[in-house]
């Protein structure tokens, strides 16, 4: 059977299986074609059914989570964990606190994270949890009691040598820190390495609030790099205003960069000056506000109230970091027309599938979620190493190696695509490095 024969019989049990998963789907198809000429290469992988295997979780939990809030009314929310494939390691991956979450979601993101992974070369396996909880509105109280509802029944599945949980939206180190409380509660004792993204004080590691922005940005100077260009001078439009777009800011302008606009979901702010990235993280990390705010310091940026809209503006670099399917075929051709000369996703999957052809099509550099945002997750990793020895590195320490990481991620992924005669298809090369090693270990251990 040739390659992409095997590759769409799988996708057509996957479509059966998971109707109505559009998330869960589009992240598999967008993988299992990339893969077909693997499988030309490895047609033991089909005997082994290893495609059939790998888009099926090894365990999905559903669970209620009820809460109180600050006036006594009840509330039910849905979490999830999935727990997708552990065949290089230990399950890791962040947890989201969103109104949009459900199954496809959390899926597509778990599925995503076996070869994001995989790709840091460290020994983690892929998983994704979250609940249906929307945070914005609510007090303290209100967020620790529901963490610690929510962690009241994660807690049974996760360990530090069975899954790692770790932030996503709507989940950043006060979150963890009320369920790192309450997990050591429950259990009576002090296992640390359970969840990444912890405080300072506690067992985190420093550069894991910066880690995913940083590495995004540590990742694209490579891809520039490559191309002869770099981020000095250029003009970015990094969209969201959370963890991972307010650090990824922080490091392009250090390397020269002016940030021209940046969004939330109530819209977009540009600022012809370059945004001021102090003015922001007050309103985003201390008040946590909306980000109109900003014009009231500002006065002569503008404030647009549809965060679609961002892409329109012209810049030479563009950071999709706010969530999935952010820049659709409208937001693509935009950027296209306003002379973009590179994409790189610090959000997982922003760009929707056609988005990606015309990237490619118009020779746009394009670095894929995958491999652009992993630094997170690699910095999570490097947590738990310093968790295990009781030991903690330095800033400088930590850095080094995140840099190192995502240079070789780049390195890695660009020698694949060009391996399979795909040479500037950073995405061809991510999705077949990050699949090969997964694969061997699958093959490896036997059918289980
Ligand atoms: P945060 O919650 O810190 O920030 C998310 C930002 O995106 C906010 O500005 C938010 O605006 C905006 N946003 C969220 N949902 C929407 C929406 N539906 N429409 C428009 N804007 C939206 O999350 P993170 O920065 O941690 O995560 C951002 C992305 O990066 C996600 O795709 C996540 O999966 C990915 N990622 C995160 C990692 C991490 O280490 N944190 C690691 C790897 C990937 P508002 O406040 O108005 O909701």
């Amino acid at each position: 059977m040739k390659g992409i024969e095997y590759v769409e019989s799988v996708l057509d049990i996957v479509k059966k299986r998971n109707p109505g998963e559009i998330e869960f789907l589009d992240a598999v198809r967008e993988v299992l074609t990339s893969l077909a000429p693997v499988f030309d290469k490895n047609p033991n992988f089909i005997e082994a059914a290893l495609l059939e295997r790998i888009t099926e979780p090894e365990r999905l939990i559903y669970f209620r989570v009820p809460w109180v809030d600050d006036a006594g009314k009840i509330h039910v929310n849905r979490g999830y964990r999935v727990q997708f494939n552990s065949a290089i390691g230990p399950y890791k991956g962040g947890i989201r606190f969103h109104p949009t979450v459900n199954q496809s979601i959390i899926k597509f993101l778990g599925f995503e994270q076996i070869f994001k992974n995989s790709l840091t070369g460290l020994a983690i396996g892929g998983g994704k949890g979250g609940a249906d909880f929307d945070p914005k509105g609510k007090s303290d109280n209100e967020i620790m009691r529901f963490c610690q509802a929510f962690m009241g029944e994660l807690y049974k599945y996760i360990g530090s040598d069975m899954d790692i949980p770790a932030g996503d939206i709507g989940v950043g180190a006060r979150e963890i820190g009320y369920m790192y409380g309450y997990y050591k509660k429950i259990k009576s004792m002090s296992d640390q390495g359970v969840l990444t993204g912890k405080g300072l004080t506690f067992g985190g590691s420093l550069v894991r609030t910066q880690a995913t922005g940083y590495g995004l940005v540590y990742f694209t100077e490579e891809m520039l790099n490559n191309k002869g260009l770099s981020f000095k001078g250029k003009k970015v439009i990094v969209s969201g205003s959370g963890n991972v777009a307010i650090y990824a800011m922080e490091k392009a302008i250090e390397l020269g960069a002016q940030i021209v606009a940046c969004s939330d979901s109530s819209g977009y702010i540009y600022d012809e000056n370059g945004i001021d990235l102090k003015v922001l993280k007050d309103i985003k990390e201390i008040k946590r506000a909306r980000i109109k705010e900003y014009i009231k310091d500002k006065p002569t940026a503008k404030f647009v109230d549809n965060y679609k809209g961002i892409w329109s503006n012209k810049c030479d670099i563009a950071l999709p970091c706010a969530t999935q399917g952010e820049i659709d075929e409208h937001g693509a051709n935009e950027l296209i027309k306003n002379g973009v000369i590179a994409v790189s996703e610090g959000a997982n999957m922003p760009s929707t599938l056609q988005a990606i052809d015309l990237f490619l099509e118009n020779n746009i550099l394009f670095g894929p979620s995958k491999a652009a945002n992993a630094g997170g997750v690699a910095c999570s990793a490097l947590e738990m190493s310093q968790n295990s020895m009781r030991y903690a590195w330095s800033f400088e320490e930590v850095d080094e190696r995140l840099k190192e990481i995502m240079s070789n991620i780049f390195n890695n992924i660009k020698k694949t695509a060009e391996e399979y005669g795909e040479e500037d298809n950073l995405i061809i090369g991510a999705n077949i490095a990050g699949f090969i090693k997964v694969a061997n270990a699958m093959l490896a251990q036997g059918v289980v």
